[in-house]
C-alpha cells in the first residue's frame, strides 16, 4: 500500500464573526472535502500541543514523525532549499532589509518589509555582505528580494535569539544566548558577533548613495537587516530507516525542500502560478502515479497565505478552489484501494486577530481500507470533532499511517537491533557460511 498525505497548509481557523462563529472551511462549499470525510475515519490534530501555535516547518518536522529537540532550525533547512552551501559548523540565519528610525540608542521598525526590486535589494546587501569579528566570519547571501540568508562560520553556535520585532513601532532586539543546558561561550561570542554587525549594517545602509536618493524623493530609508531563526545541521536518522517508507514530497517551497531533502526524502519542486486548482490537480496527479514512493507528501500553502491576508472571505474563496482540486482525489486517488488518502493541516493560521499563527487543531480525514468508517459527513474543525480518531497529536499521525499501510510492527517483536516501528524491518537472515 501507499499513503498520500495531503497537508493543506493553514487550514484550520478561529470562529469569524463574519461567519457568525465558523471558521472559514466551516463556512465554504466543500462537497469533495466533506465526500472524503463521509468515507474516512475522523479527529483532530495539533503536532505538538492545543493553544501552541506551531510554524510550518516545525510541524513538518514533527508530522514526518521527528522530536522537536532535533530540529535543524528554519534557517538551514530554508537556506539548503534555495540551494545555499551551509557547512557541517556553519549556522544559518533568515535575514531580511528593513525601514528602521534610530531613537536615542536604539533602532525603531518602521517597515517591515519594504517592496524593493531584487535588483536594488542585491546593490544594498552588496554594502554589507561580508564582516568578520573575533575570528567570527558572517556573509550575507541574496535570495529573493528583500530576503537574504546569513552564513556564519568560525567557532558559532545556532543557540540564539532573534533580532526581528516583526511589529512596527517595536525596537530592534540584541541578539541573546538562548539559555539552555550545555550553551557556553560560543553562543554569547556568536551573539555579540552577530550584534556588532546589526549595528554595522545600519551605519553602512545609511550612509549609502541609494538611501541618500530615497530620503530626497521623500521615501524610506532602507537602512537595517534584521534576524530570525538561526540554525545549522543535525545529525537525523533518514525517514527512509525511521519509518520503513520510501518519501517524496511535492511542494513549493524553500523550507520543504530543504526538509525534505535533509531528512533523505525525493522532492517534487512545482510552483505555485496563481492557479490554485489546477496546481493541486497537477499534484494530486503526480502522486497518484508515484507508484515508486510508499509515502508521497503533497502540499500547497495557498490557505496559509490567504489567512495571513486576515480576510476570511478571501480565505473561504481559497478553501473553495482547493476543493474543487479535491475531486481529484475523489474520483482518482481513492478508487484505488491500496492508497491511505490522509488530509490534514500542520497548523491553524486565522484569518483574524493579530497572530502569525494560531493554536487551535486542524481536521484531519484518512481514507482507506483499513480504516474505520465514522458517522462524520463533513471535513471542518467542527465536525471532525465527533469523528472516531478523537483528538491526535504529534507523532501519533505517522504511527497511525504506519497501522492503516498494514505496516506498523508488533510491540515486543524484535527483529533488527533497532526498536524501530514498522515490520519487518532490514534484519540479516541466518547464515550457514557464517555459523555453519
Ligand atoms: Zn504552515
Amino acid at each position: 500500500m501507499r499513503c498520500i498525505l495531503i497537508i493543506l497548509d493553514g487550514l484550520g481557523d478561529r470562529g469569524q464573526d463574519c461567519f457568525d462563529g465558523k471558521t472559514p472551511l466551516y463556512a465554504g462549499y466543500t462537497p469533495h472535502l466533506d465526500h472524503l470525510a463521509s468515507l474516512g475515519m475522523n479527529g483532530l490534530y495539533h503536532t505538538l500541543m492545543q493553544g501552541i501555535p506551531m510554524s510550518s516547518e516545525t510541524a513538518h518536522f514533527i508530522i514526518f514523525g521527528y522530536d522537536l529537540r532535533d530540529f535543524p532550525g528554519r534557517g538551514f533547512i530554508e537556506a539548503i532549499g534555495e540551494g545555499v552551501e551551509v557547512k557541517k559548523n556553519d549556522v544559518a540565519i533568515l535575514c531580511h532589509l528593513s525601514s528602521v528610525q534610530r531613537v536615542d540608542d536604539n533602532l525603531i521598525l518602521r517597515y517591515g518589509c519594504p517592496d524593493l526590486s531584487s535588483e536594488h535589494a542585491k546593490i544594498l546587501k552588496g554594502a554589507i555582505q561580508s564582516y568578520e569579528s573575533d575570528g567570527i566570519r558572517i556573509n550575507l547571501v541574496h535570495s529573493k528580494k528583500i530576503h537574504g540568508f546569513l552564513i556564519l562560520n568560525g567557532k558559532v553556535s545556532s543557540s540564539i535569539t532573534d533580532s526581528d520585532p516583526i511589529y512596527e513601532g517595536r525596537p530592534v532586539m540584541e541578539v541573546m544566548p538562548i539559555k539552555q543546558e550545555g550553551a557556553g561561550t560560543v553562543s554569547v561570542k556568536t551573539a555579540e558577533a552577530l550584534n556588532r554587525y546589526l549595528i554595522w549594517c545600519h551605519q553602512k545602509l545609511s550612509a549609502h548613495h541609494m538611501n541618500k536618493e530615497r530620503t530626497t524623493s521623500k521615501l524610506l530609508p532602507i537602512n537595517a537587516l534584521v534576524t530570525q531563526r538561526a540554525g545549522g545541521k543535525r545529525q537525523l536518522q533518514p525517514f527512509r530507516d525511521k519509518w520503513g517508507l520510501r518519501g517524496l514530497s511535492i511542494s513549493s517551497g524553500a523550507i520543504y525542500w530543504g526538509l525534505c531533502e535533509e531528512l533523505g526524502m525525493d522532492v517534487v519542486k512545482v510552483k505555485d502560478t496563481g492557479n490554485i486548482e489546477e496546481d493541486l490537480k497537477y499534484r494530486l496527479r503526480y502522486a497518484r502515479d508515484a507508484h515508486d514512493y510508499n509515502f508521497i507528501h503533497v502540499h500547497t500553502k495557498m490557505p496559509d497565505e490567504a489567512g495571513h491576508t486576515k480576510n476570511p472571505w478571501y480565505k473561504k474563496e481559497v478553501i473553495e478552489a482547493i476543493d474543487r482540486a479535491m475531486s481529484v482525489a475523489v474520483n482518482e486517488i481513492i478508487p484505488d484501494r491500496e492508497i491511505l488518502l490522509v488530509v490534514s493541516a500542520d497548523h491553524s493560521t486565522a484569518s483574524s486577530g493579530g497572530m502569525i499563527h494560531t493554536g487551535e487543531t486542524v481536521p484531519l480525514t484518512m481514507v482507506g481500507k483499513y480504516v474505520r468508517r465514522d458517522e462524520v459527513g463533513h471535513f471542518n474543525e467542527i465536525a471532525c470533532a465527533k469523528g472516531s480518531l478523537g483528538i491526535m497529536k504529534g507523532k501519533e499521525l505517522m504511527y497511525m499511517i504506519l497501522n492503516f499501510l498494514d505496516m506498523a510492527k508488533m510491540q515486543g517483536l524484535m527483529d533488527t537491533q533497532i526498536d524501530q516501528p514498522y515490520y519487518p524491518g532490514h534484519f540479516n537472515p541466518l547464515n550457514f557460511k557464517k555459523y555453519g
